[in-house]
């Protein structure tokens, strides 16, 4: 049931390995939280890779996104703090691969993170980002089950568009089955390199087939957003004024907007 305090919750998936999930994750997160948003990012992923990104080392992660999933704690008693202002975590750890044997006899098993967020009780959290695996397994399917929203990080390379349309396929079916109001947010180009023709072709390309599902901000491809990892902070905070962190800043806008604007959030048909 939806409450009218819940917050938005998105996911943030892609099958695709190495696409820009995580670091979209947390610079998105971080952006709204600077816009003055309550942001809450969920690591459902077990490499834990926007645990570490935000700073919650191995040692700190006390209870889990596993815990929430089986039921072991609420989504309240699994909130760490950041180092970001406004932005909370639900911490990821390596047992999350085991989910799907660990939840085998339970009920109900993709809508476990639907349930938690559902019962989550604090009025002032504006959005729940989700930062999925590279995978259409339980994980994701359990964030898909969650969302309102799904945004789609897509690299600019040859064979972009390959598997999108089975991550579409899967969204499809989720909507028609056990969510029927999520949404294809919107799709962001990530590494895009300007000295790259590829790039160029690959953004011509998706804009033809997706229109106007593709975001217009791109994501450079800057070498400050891949350092700011391990350094345990987000890019906004180890190198506000870089290309990457002024487009995550834009791409927090421009969602913003277009979450205002749901006629251009349209479940078009993809093609490959
Ligand atoms: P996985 O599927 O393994 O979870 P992912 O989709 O979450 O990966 P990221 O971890 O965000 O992808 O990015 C993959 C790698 O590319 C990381 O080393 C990251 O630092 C780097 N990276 C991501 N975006 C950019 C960018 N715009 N410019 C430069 N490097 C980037
Ligand atoms: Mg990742």
């Amino acid at each position: 049931m939806q409450t009218r305090d819940r917050p938005r919750v998105i996911a943030l998936a892609n099958q695709k390995g190495g696409v820009g999930k995580t670091t979209t994750s947390i610079n998105l997160a971080a952006a709204l939280a600077e816009l003055g948003k309550s942001v809450l990012l969920i690591d459902m992923d077990p490499q834990g890779n926007a645990s570490t990104g935000l700073g919650v080392l191995k040692a700190d992660r006390k209870i889990t996104t596993f815990d929430v999933l089986t039921g072991e704690a609420s989504l309240e008693d699994a909130t760490t703090k950041t180092s970001v202002q406004n932005l909370h975590l639900v911490p990821g750890t390596t047992d999350l691969s085991s989910i799907d044997l660990e939840l085998v006899t339970e009920a109900n098993k993709v809508q476990r993170l639907r349930k938690s967020i559902d019962e989550y009780q604090n009025p002032q959290t504006d959005f729940i980002l989700i930062d999925c695996p590279p995978a259409l397994n339980l994980l994701t399917i359990n964030a898909l089950s969650a969302a309102d929203g799904v945004v789609v990080p897509l690299q600019c390379e040859f064979f972009a568009l390959e598997g999108l349309s089975q991550l579409m396929m899967t969204i499809r079916q989720i909507r028609q089955t056990v969510n029927p109001s999520l949404r294809t947010q919107g799709i962001v180009l990530t590494m895009y390199d300007v000295r790259n023709n590829l790039s160029g072709q690959v953004e011509s390309d998706v804009r033809e087939n997706l229109g106007p599902l593709v975001y217009r901000t791109k994501i450079p491809r800057n070498v400050r957003l891949s350092e700011a990892p391990s350094h345990f902070m987000s890019s906004l905070q180890y190198d506000s004024k870089s290309s990457g962190s002024v487009a995550y800043r834009a791409l927090a806008v421009e969602f913003l907007e277009k979450l205002e604007h749901p006629e251009t959030s349209r479940q078009e048909t993809v093609h490959e």
